[in-house]
């Protein structure tokens, strides 16, 4: 390990001093943890490897190993996974799969990368000092190099994880799940070119903006398309279950479990977004959301009469106060937390069930409010021709995009106070968890419209894109001249991928915040400044003027 560190990670926004964890990671990664993401990723890429050369010869791979390096990449993103034990599992899965990939192209025998002949050992400790070895730096490339591969594998995190969405509801694509081993297969390469990272960066937005749009078409076929929603968003009495994280899949398999039981289920974090759903707002006791973004869970949950089920990332270190009432279940892993395994309907939720009622649940009801979302690409383009015609008739004169990711960083604030300065005429388009900062205030209407559209969840960017490209239609140009501005908070490697997708589109001038991430060398930040005129936040008010002027 360089320098001594007990371990090196930079992947998240708030990583160690905008530098990167190497002690112990911010997010509560400790270093055994750290050191087996490594190997696990070590073994992906030598799976990536054999995989690519399979396909390469013709020959096709199964769906249990796309499912497996999806899901693996999926367990090493910011926030989803911290069980050690989870983490040997798949490690050693991933050695039986990489022997039976190797197997079968035995026509590869010379220039063997080192990450396709390793075999990790069976014991956990000796994987903990393996992967020690095994991590970001232990290869000396050139700065600007080291910095582009790590963009690229963290964009194919991202990637991983809504393809592992989309797939539970059972929507795959072949290419996209080719691409992975291709991807894989390339960060070994020792000798590619600035403009061949810059390539496969790119391929990867590609091939994200793929998966978005596969992943809302597995939404909305499977649960209808959003519609403008008003959205209960304080307790009521009674049991209850707060369901966090991405999954709508877990969170109907809970819902139908709890039916006809008197038990409520609030979504929390970026689940919001699921009371739109024609399929979903059916269940009655689908009471409303609860809380707000990730990085409040702690003082949310504390003492909480009521189970919590995280689905995904964001799970923080659970409090004692609520140790015993939270569970997780699919990627997302805690030490010591319950885990409800199985797959989609299969899993079995009777024990939050249980321990929901013996905890008894709010024992009245807050004074009610409620929230309006539900704003997806079918809902806004439902009004493109009211919101074209109030452009033109100057009633609308901009509109912002402003979300992606939430963190625990006071700079965040800039997010609502540049929601609360923008003009009275223009629309904001709001998605992630990031609208948590500003979504239960009023803004308002214009043109007959609320200024606050809600459009969803992160892979929701996807809807945004279609509103901005369906507006750049309507007014016969290209989406860079619209009046329309992107502000984007990130924090993990979903926002890493969204951001990749908005370059493959050519979209220019984004600002993002609330810093740069760390893994980006200067060099390559002055070619992203370059090519896509990307631009650190400032302050709401010399944005604002920079972009309206
Ligand atoms: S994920 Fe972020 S906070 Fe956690 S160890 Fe890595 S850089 Fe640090
Ligand atoms: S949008 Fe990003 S930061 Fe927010 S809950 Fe999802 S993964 Fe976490």
């Amino acid at each position: 390990m360089k320098n001594e560190m007990a371990m090196f990670c930079y992947q998240c926004e708030q990583t160690a001093g905008g530098k990167g964890c190497t002690r112990m990671g911010v997010c509560g990664k400790d270093p055994e943890v750290a050191a087996l993401q490594d190997l696990l990723i070590y073994q992906l890429k030598g799976i990536g490897f054999y995989g690519q050369r399979i396909l390469s010869e013709g020959g096709n791979i199964d769906d249990s190993v796309h499912s497996f390096v999806a899901q693996s990449l999926f367990y090493t993103l910011t926030n989803v996974n911290f069980d050690a034990d989870r983490f040997v599992r798949m490690i050693d899965r991933s050695a039986q799969l990489k022997r039976e990939l190797a197997e079968r192209s035995r026509s590869v025998s010379s220039n063997i990368p080192a990450a396709a002949g390793y075999q990790p050992p069976a014991e956990k400790d000796r994987m903990i000092d393996e992967g020690r070895e095994l991590g970001v730096l232990s290869d000396d490339l050139p700065e600007d190099i080291l910095s582009l591969r790590e963009l690229v594998l963290y964009g194919l995190k991202g990637l991983a994880a809504y393809a592992h969405h989309a797939e539970v509801l059972g929507y795959t694509d072949r290419s996209l799940n080719e691409f992975f081993y291709r991807a894989l297969d390339f960060t070994l390469g020792d000798d590619h070119s600035v403009a061949a990272y810059v390539d496969m960066a790119l391929e990867v937005g590609r091939q994200n903006l793929r998966c978005m749009e596969l992943l809302d078409r597995a939404n909305t076929d499977r649960f209808g398309n959003p519609e403008p929603t008003e959205v209960l968003v304080t307790r009521k009495k009674g049991p209850f279950i707060v369901v966090s994280g991405h999954d709508l899949y877990d969170l109907t398999t809970i819902l139908e479990q709890t039916e006809g039981t008197g038990i409520n289920v609030y979504t929390h974090g970026e689940l919001l977004p699921a009371n739109a759903y024609p399929e979903l707002k059916r269940y009655n006791h689908l009471i409303g959301n609860y809380g707000g973004a990730w990085q409040d869970q702690q003082k949310e949950f504390d003492e909480i009469p009521g189970c919590v089920v995280m689905t995904t990332n964001c799970i923080q270190k659970p409090r004692e106060s609520y140790s015993d009432r939270i569970f997780t279940t699919g990627p997302a892993g805690w030490p010591e937390v319950s885990h409800i395994s199985g797959e989609g309907s299969d899993k079995d939720f009777s024990e939050v069930i249980a321990r929901a009622r013996e905890l008894g649940g709010w024992s009245e009801d807050e004074k009610e409010k409620r929230i309006t979302i539900g704003f997806g690409h079918n809902a806004v383009l439902a009004e493109a021709d009211r919101i074209v015609e109030a452009v033109q008739e100057g009633k609308i004169s901009h509109f912002f995009l402003i979300g992606g990711c939430d963190g625990a960083r006071g700079r965040r604030s800039y997010y609502e106070e540049l929601a609360d300065t923008v003009p009275g005429d223009a629309i904001i388009l709001t998605l992630a968890c990031g609208k948590y900062r500003f979504n239960k205030k009023d803004f308002g209407t214009v043109a007959g419209l609320p200024r606050l559209l809600d459009v969803g969840q992160c892979n929701d960017a996807h809807s945004a894109i279609r509103v901005a490209s369906a507006l750049a239609e309507a007014f016969d140009c290209d989406v860079n001249e619209l009046p329309l501005s992107l502000v984007l908070s990130w924090y993990e490697q979903k926002a890493v991928s969204i951001l990749l997708s908005l370059f493959a589109l050519d979209i220019r001038g984004i600002r993002l915040g609330p810093t740069l991430p760390a893994f980006v060398s200067p060099g390559v930040l002055d070619a992203l400044v370059e090519n896509f005129d990307v631009q650190p936040t400032t302050t709401p008010e010399e944005d604002l003027e920079a972009l309206l002027g």
